[in-house]
């Protein structure tokens, strides 16, 4: 039976590497059908803080890493936060008093190393070899344990049986192994995952990079399915070119062999992209409910929102959807639907007055529309303004450059014959003739 876990020490916010690290334990309990066990290493008071421990529930959920034992989850090895679990270490420091491999010295226990190699078969590095030259310290002067001592003790105690894990904690697992050996138990199959790189340059990613912190993604109205999605690439490659797959596809084929032993670079883009993939195939109404809830997040948006008619409300969305690429840009992009006093795009204007007469265009058009044009049959739409085009030697296009202009602003957004429909025949011709006037 396949244990593995994750072991966060609250410290700090909860930021892409370490959701990767939660992921692929959580991937790879699911693969096996083994257990995935949440244990929160808290041993360093001064450092660690309830509000980071909180984010790091909040972001496991919101990202679907639920988790089988640990806390909030209960299960047989607990309790699952090292804060509690003084009565263990001290029962494991007396195995290895009593194996006379610890001493004391100035007020802190030192545990006594083989020295021998220590060799480990890591599942993604393969054969890594390494020699502890000194004893180290496992419990402080001031009682606190040290990090290696507690991390052994709760896999051994827990019945831990893959150890997947940052590279950068690669070095430390000789004094592991030490410890390991020490107490007489098994090793774990230890699988070190590569490290993600910053976007640009050299260097590990970290908390204060942009695009780092999970909490962002949430708030901007991510999708969690798209951030497990690009975040299972970075570091595990299908082996074909599948990039986005659901879930249970990912969980089938996810394996220690799949894992690049290269490093993997953070890139913001290539979430983003994925993110609107997964945007631009769901269910409209749940994207309606999903630019709903963002919207209800700020004041401003809440009220744009509740001032509108629901059903216009979710007309907008509705042709929003195929164009935006995420949902924080929602409120700017359909702005013009929801009040008179738009913003107005200089490169828009400049665009549509380097061509010819626009404003010419844009009165007949006026015309044209004021007439007995439904607006609510689009095709119909387009087609009248072809053929009306067409008689005045012009296309459509030179005709709704400008009309976009008048009536949104700006010269991107849904199709023009969408916006007339939704916003109707009221505003758009009046937006036109105050565009002329
Ligand atoms: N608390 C350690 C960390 O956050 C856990 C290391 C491990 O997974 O063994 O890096």
């Amino acid at each position: 039976q396949v244990r593995v876990r994750f072991a966060p020490s609250p410290t700090g916010f909860f930021h892409i590497g370490s959701a990767r690290t939660a992921l692929f334990n959580w991937l790879y309990a699911r693969h096996t059908g083994g257990t995935f066990i949440l244990r929160v290493e808290d041993t360093d008071k001064e450092r660690n803080s309830e509000a980071f421990l909180n984010v790091i529930y909040d972001s496991m959920r919101w990202l679907g890493l639920n988790w089988d034992e640990g806390p909030h989850a209960g299960g047989d090895c607990g309790p699952y936060r090292q804060s509690e679990r003084a009565h263990i270490y001290t029962e494991y420091l007396e195995k290895l008093r009593a194996a006379g491999r610890v001493y004391e010295q100035d007020g802190a226990t030192w545990f006594k190393i083989s020295g021998e190699p220590q060799v480990i078969e890591d599942a993604i590095r393969g054969r890594v070899e390494r020699t502890e030259e000194k004893d180290f310290v496992i419990i402080r002067s001031d009682g606190n344990p040290v990090f290696h001592f507690v991390n052994v003790v709760d896999d051994i105690s827990m019945g831990v049986t893959h150890v997947i894990r940052g590279e950068d904690h690669l070095s430390n697992t000789s004094k592991h192994t030490e410890l390991f050996k020490a107490f007489g138990a098994p090793l774990p199959t230890f699988a070190h995952i590569p490290l993600i790189l910053k976007q640009d340059g050299p260097g590990k990613m970290s908390k204060r990079d942009k695009g780092a912190l999970i909490e962002e993604y949430q708030n901007r109205g991510y999708l969690p399915e798209a951030v497990v999605n690009f975040l299972c690439l970075l570091g595990w490659n299908p082996k074909d070119d599948s990039e986005k797959m659901p879930i249970a596809e990912i969980i089938e084929r996810f394996d220690f062999p799949g894992v690049n032993q290269s490093n993997a670079r953070f890139d913001e883009r290539k979430m983003a992209h994925m993110n609107m993939q997964y945007l631009l195939e769901m269910p409209p109404a749940d994207y309606l409910s999903l630019a709903q809830s963002y919207f209800s997040r700020s004041e401003t948006h809440a009220a744009v929102m509740q001032a509108a008619d629901e059903a216009y409300f979710a007309e907008v969305i509705a042709i929003s959807q195929p164009k935006v690429k995420a949902i924080d840009e929602l409120p700017d992009y359909t702005v013009y639907f929801f009040t008179e006093e738009f913003p107005w795009n200089d490169k828009a204007i400049k665009k549509v007055f380097k061509k010819g007469e626009p404003l010419e265009r844009l009165a007949e058009l006026r015309e044209l529309i004021a007439g007995d044009l439904d607006l609510n049959d689009e095709t119909g739409v387009e087609e009248a303004i072809k053929t009306f085009a067409e008689t005045k030697g012009f296309g459509f296009g030179d005709y709704q450059a400008v009309a976009r202009l008048a009536v949104t602003g700006t010269n991107a957004g849904p199709g023009l014959t969408q916006i007339f429909r939704v916003l109707g025949k009221d505003k758009v011709v009046s937006r036109m003739g105050h565009f002329l006037a």
